[in-house]
């Protein structure tokens, strides 16, 4: 099956109870036992229910793994993997993953005797370098967030394979229509749902497949015993957003290569980050692991004060902490996803003052065109920028604690 008739009959797309063609959302907590001597499929709804079964086992089809587990959070679903480890165990992090992810680790894991080192994980070898006789995991994020570096995810899973370690793949910027990493190497695949397979900007989810059942077991044992699941009514809006998946992407992403190209022609635009773009580094690599490039941009004006005035006079898109929906989001990284983290760091990590994330949408891509080519058109030109002061940690605090 093709990956457009996958995403509406891959799994149970009608409710196996009652025919009914959208599975019906089960608000039951609880379920009766007829015969206490043959025990029903569900018992107890944190345990499993039909409306979130069915989106576990369609996640697990899309992205071509044994077992499905939907989360309240893509950092329920992320803190809840994490939680296979144990104490004294070492992981070997990509340095650009995303910020919940990063404080995550560093001050919760951390408390419980698993440690991390972070790495440019675009560099193979220095995944190799990082291990440690305790490494037990590598985990990765690509293309990551905001610059779109590329980790080639079946080089680090073959050298995590000779240390006999597990990869677990953050797949939230390309989802399983464009990247599949269980088939990469990868022994988990994370989304934030919340973000292109919910796609409407309407819900917080998370999801997590494994590729062995014996794996999927063990986290099974974890989302029970933890119970970070998620509620049926947004089980319910993800498989809806599920459904429209490729219809969306498909749109999105050419859009967002219609634009990359436009900005990066623009003399009021510094840089362009598009794995689409021939020169963004990690375009190759992009091409032969995934079969597309997202929806997801970013692009440098060159100093705060031109992203401020581009912000506000831009009309369509909306500002907003978030990525992968209908409506076009254009996001300020330094105030907003990488608010937490020193500047010199983050100014090395391209992560400068002048950089906007911006996730395409279905709006008529001239309509966007249109848009910024007349806030841009009206901003001083990039040449006057002199060197700007930073963003304030204390400014920066005040905007997101996403
Ligand atoms: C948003 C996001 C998360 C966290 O997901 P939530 O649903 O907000 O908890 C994790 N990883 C990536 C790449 C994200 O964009």
């Amino acid at each position: 099956m093709n990956f457009a008739t996958k995403v509406l009959h891959g799994s149970t797309c009608i409710d196996p109870f009652t025919g009914a063609s959208s599975v019906p959302i089960y608000q039951a907590s609880t379920f009766h036992q007829f015969d206490l001597d043959q025990p029903g499929t569900y018992d107890y709804a944190r345990s499993g229910n039909p409306t979130r079964h069915a989106l576990e086992e369609a996640i697990a089809a899309l992205e071509g793994g044994a077992r499905g587990f939907a989360f309240s959070s893509g950092m329920a679903a992320i803190s809840s993997v994490f939680m296979l480890f144990s104490a004294g165990d070492h992981i070997v992090v990509a340095e650009d993953v995303y910020g919940g992810t990063f404080r995550f680790l560093t001050r919760v894991l951390s408390r419980m005797g698993i440690s991390v080192t972070f790495v440019d994980a675009t560099q193979t070898e220095a995944v190799r370098e990082a291990i440690t006789p305790a490494t037990k995991g590598v985990y990765l994020e690509t293309p990551s967030n905001p610059t779109l570096k590329v980790t080639d995810i079946a080089a680090v899973s073959a050298v995590a394979k000779e240390h006999g370690l597990l990869v677990i793949v953050d797949n939230t910027f390309l989802t399983p229509y464009y990247q599949r990493p269980l088939e990469l190497g990868a022994d988990v695949v994370i989304h934030s749902a919340t973000k292109f397979i919910g796609g409407h900007s309407d819900v917080v989810a998370g999801l997590a497949v494994t590729r062995d059942a014996a794996l999927g077991e063990q986290l099974y044992l974890i989302q029970n015993g933890m119970g970070a699941i998620l509620g049926v009514q947004d089980c319910w809006l993800v498989m809806r957003g599920l459904k429209t998946l490729k219809a969306r992407l498909d749109v999105s992403t050419k859009s967002a290569g219609i634009l990359a190209e436009w900005l990066s022609t623009h003399p009021g635009v510094s840089r362009v980050y598009y794995t689409g773009l021939a020169d963004h580094p990690g375009h190759l690599v992009q091409q032969q692991q995934a079969s597309g490039h997202g929806a997801v941009l970013s692009f440098d004006v060159g100093s705060r004060e031109r992203a401020k005035a581009l912000f506000d006079r831009v009309k369509l898109p909306i500002v907003a902490v978030s990525l992968g929906a209908v409506e076009t989001i254009l996001s300020y990284p330094v105030m907003m996803s990488h608010a937490a983290m020193p500047a010199a760091e983050r100014e090395a990590r391209g992560i400068t003052d002048g950089l906007i994330r911006l996730s395409a949408g279905l709006e008529d891509v001239d309509d966007l065109l249109a848009d910024l080519k007349q806030v841009l058109d009206a901003l001083p030109p990039l040449s006057s920028v002199q060197s700007q002061q930073s963003v304030q940690p204390q400014q920066k605090e005040a905007f997101s604690r996403a």
